[in-house]
């Protein structure tokens, strides 16, 4: 924050700098030069390199263009010279009076002077006819035949001689000339020329290119450089870039190209510190917050659990309430009225909560159906349990209005106290969460406060896992059987397999049977349900397999637990059993609870339209106690309703059981399915059924559970006479 208000400042500073341009601008020079504009560092650049080096070329190119022609000039003025010389030389020795124009009009002597003491090597009289008179010293190389001769010129290849022709006018004499001269010295006269001029024209493109590449550095490079260092800036630190004021006139265009730069990278920095916090925010909000109801996450809960068992440091006294709250039967609604209604109902839940609770408390969805809430206790709220109290009247008031249909929903809750349940805050969450536990299988609906009981009551439960496990292992668990009559015809037409479990101990006995009320919940929730499972339908299907080859027409039921149709192939494992025993498959009878069918409704429908194509048949156990909507169940291929024996065992004194048992009856007729009553333990009781029409019983009246061998000695001695059972 404190970088980005400096950011800011900074724009402000670099529009109002105009005003304050040369004061600031001065110190600013100094500044810059020393950060990126030193003249070492211009004439390292590669850019000032190639400047230079263009600069210097275009200047020497045009310079030896203009020396190619003023050496042409310079030699041309030397041979003027030089020839001027010759001419002065030669004109006062031709004789005035000589009027031969065929005889020579030089002296012999005087030639040999001349050609001793001047340029001339040689040289040929001519008439002005062109006739040659006479030829002195080296003969030059030009001879005169026809007037176009009069023009010649010749320059030996060395440079070294010269000739020319001197016409009449020229000699004011009625005579022409042709003179060979000596011109050895006008070579490294032109050579000196281009020497020098050389130097002076590189002495030149030095200074002009010197001069350019100050001025060049000056408006071009510097500027560049401050430009590229204020970008290394920004590439470096984009969110926070620390670059200069532009100290460059602001007016020329690498100027506004430095100053529209700044503002791009100060803007780009906003934008990036933006969205930099927008997405940190929003990560925030992803990792501490429930999107759905945008209370804050289990995660975020236990912080703030964490931070009030630092801020408790301070006080001592201070107490915290920590409460779990899970909804009842959250599943069914989202199973049956789909996602759309649970979530709804999950946000109305969420908004009542929140609604209902202080400032000082923290609501948040801590699971898929769970909520959590903490809060300091003090004022109004002394105890856990009172919050916990109006936590679920809050829930409990009315129904949840959810598109135009309203919901009751019901909710157990877990209620701890930090620190009298544990100074370790996570500890006390874990201990509420003990405590939902313990109110969802005490019935839900209820409030349960965490008591270290229930701590040893887990421990008991992981005991029991194990000794379970062990037992598997040990092939301790053994199978019952109780057997199952026709009311009409008193036959055994069946067998309900029953899961024991010898634990062996140190009493007389050597040990004792564990009831699977008792171990199947801890088989379920482990998974060790599966295996035990196959186990069972394997040891049932071949009892059955005997019986039938004994004679026997017996049915064997199997009891199926809801864990076994989702974490197995329970399709394909059956399928494996009846090949292997060799079974009927309409000898074999799946029982299924009803919290069964509420798991996943499409799920559960495929595997028992699988098991039923199989030729298994399917049964409805504990019939009445769950939550099995009559429109489901038209949809499931079940072949029998197995009244629970709760409705029997209380039929003769509770109109209401009697009634529901009687409806059971009426209904799994009018469905064409058969009704078996269980817990059938008196003539009372069977005499009810027989008059309300059920088609078969089980009960403790006929037998209980017994041992296979006790079993199969029971259907070779019943007579199939109902009537002689006792009681
Ligand atoms: P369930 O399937 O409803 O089994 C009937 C229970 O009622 C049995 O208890 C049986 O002994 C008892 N019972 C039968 N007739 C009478 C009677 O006249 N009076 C009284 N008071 N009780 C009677 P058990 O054997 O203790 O089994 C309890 C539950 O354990 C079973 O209830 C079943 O849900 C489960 N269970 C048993 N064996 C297995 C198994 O192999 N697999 C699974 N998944 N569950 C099993
Ligand atoms: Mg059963
Ligand atoms: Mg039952």
């Amino acid at each position: 924050m404190i970088s980005q208000s400096k950011t800011i400042r900074r724009t402000d500073a670099s529009s109002d700098m105009r005003k304050k341009k040369t004061r600031v601008q001065n110190k600013n020079m100094t500044l810059s030069r020393r950060l990126m504009g030193s003249p070492t560092q211009i004439w390292k650049s590669r850019l000032s390199w190639r400047i230079a080096l263009a600069v210097f070329l275009t200047i020497l190119t045009v310079q030896v263009s203009i020396l190619s022609v003023t050496i042409k000039d310079y030699e041309r003025s030397q041979i003027s010279v030089l020839v001027e010389s010759v001419r002065s030389a030669i004109v006062p020795a031709i004789d005035p009076v000589v009027t031969d124009p065929y005889a020579p009009p030089l002296n012999d002597a005087l030639v040999a002077r001349i050609l001793a003491n001047t340029k001339i090597s040689g040289l040929s009289i001519y008439s002005p006819y062109l006739n040659l008179i006479h030829t002195y010293g080296e003969a030059p190389i030009i001879t005169l035949l026809t007037p176009n001769d009069l023009s010649r010129t010749y320059r030996s290849e060395s440079g070294d001689a010269y000739e020319t022709v001197f016409r009449q006018d020229t000699l004011h004499r009625p005579y022409i000339m042709t003179v060979r001269m000596n011109a050895q010295e006008i070579q490294p006269k032109v050579i000196a020329y281009v020497k020098q001029t050389i130097l002076i024209m590189l002495l030149m493109s030095a200074f002009v290119t010197t001069v350019l590449m100050v001025a060049l550095g000056h408006w071009l490079l510097e500027p560049i450089l401050f430009l590229r260092s204020n970008l290394m800036k920004a590439s470096e630190n984009p969110e926070n870039p620390k670059i200069e004021e532009s100290p460059f006139d602001h007016n020329d265009e690498i100027g506004m190209a430095i100053d529209m730069s700044a503002k791009l990278i100060i803007q780009n920095a906003d934008n990036l510190r933006r969205i930099k916090s927008a997405a940190e925010d929003q990560i925030h909000k992803l990792a501490y917050y429930d999107t759905l109801t945008n209370l804050p996450n289990r995660t975020l809960f236990l912080l703030t659990l964490n931070e009030q068992s630092r801020a408790k440091g301070a006080d001592s006294n201070q107490r915290y309430a920590v409460i779990t709250m899970d909804l009842d039967h959250f599943k069914d609604i989202n199973d049956t009225m789909g996602h759309n209604i649970g979530d709804a109902i999950l946000r109305a839940v969420g908004k009542r909560l929140r609604a209902s609770m202080p400032e000082s408390a923290t609501v948040a969805r801590s699971g898929e159906d769970e909520f959590a809430i903490t809060m300091p206790l003090n004022g109004d709220a002394t105890s856990a349990r009172d919050i916990a109290e109006r936590v679920i009247g809050v829930i409990r008031s009315e129904p949840f209005k959810v598109f135009n249909e309203m919901f009751q929903v019901r909710a157990s809750i877990g209620v701890a106290t930090y620190p009298d349940d544990g100074i370790d805050p996570d500890q006390v969450l874990k201990n509420a969460d003990i405590a939902l536990n313990r109110a969802k299988e005490e019935g839900r609906d209820l409030i349960k406060e965490y008591s270290e009981d229930f701590d040893r009551a887990v421990q008991q439960r992981f005991q029991m896992l194990r000794d379970l496990r062990e037992a598997m292992e040990r092939n301790q668990l053994d199978l019952f059987y109780q057997p199952q009559l026709d009311l009409k015809t008193g036959a055994v037409i069946g067998a309900e397999a029953l899961l024991r479990w010898w634990k062996p101990n140190n009493s007389k006995e050597g040990g004792s049977y564990i009831s699977p009320a008792e171990f199947i919940p801890i088989a379920e929730q482990s998974g060790l349900i599966v295996p035990i499972g196959e186990w069972v339908t394997m040891r049932a299907c071949r009892a059955a397999a005997g019986w039938a080859k004994a004679g026997h027409n017996i049915r064997i039921a199997v009891n199926v637990s809801g864990a076994q149709f989702y974490q197995s192939d329970i399709v394909a494992y059956v399928k494996k059993v009846l090949e292997e025993t060799g079974l009927n498959p309409h000898m074999l009878e799946l029982e299924v609870t009803e919290s069964v069918f509420m798991e996943d409704i499409q799920h559960t429908i495929k595997i028992l339209q699988d098991l039923h194509n199989l030729g298994v048949e399917l049964a409805i156990d504990d019939f009445g106690t769950g939550y099995s909507s009559l429109s489901y169940l038209r949809q499931f291929p079940i072949d029998r309703l197995k009244i629970d024996q709760s409705f029997i065992r209380n039929a003769l004194n509770n109109p209401d059981d009697a009634a529901i048992a009687r409806t059971i009856v009426a209904l799994g007729h009018s469905l064409n399915l058969k009704v078996i009553a269980e817990g059938v333990e008196t003539r009372e009781h069977e005499k009810f059924l027989m008059d309300h029409g059920c088609d078969e019983v089980q009960g403790f009246r006929y037998s209980k559970p017994i041992p296979h061998e006790k079993f199969d000695a029971f259907i070779t001695t019943y007579n199939g006479d109902i009537t002689q059972f006792e009681t």
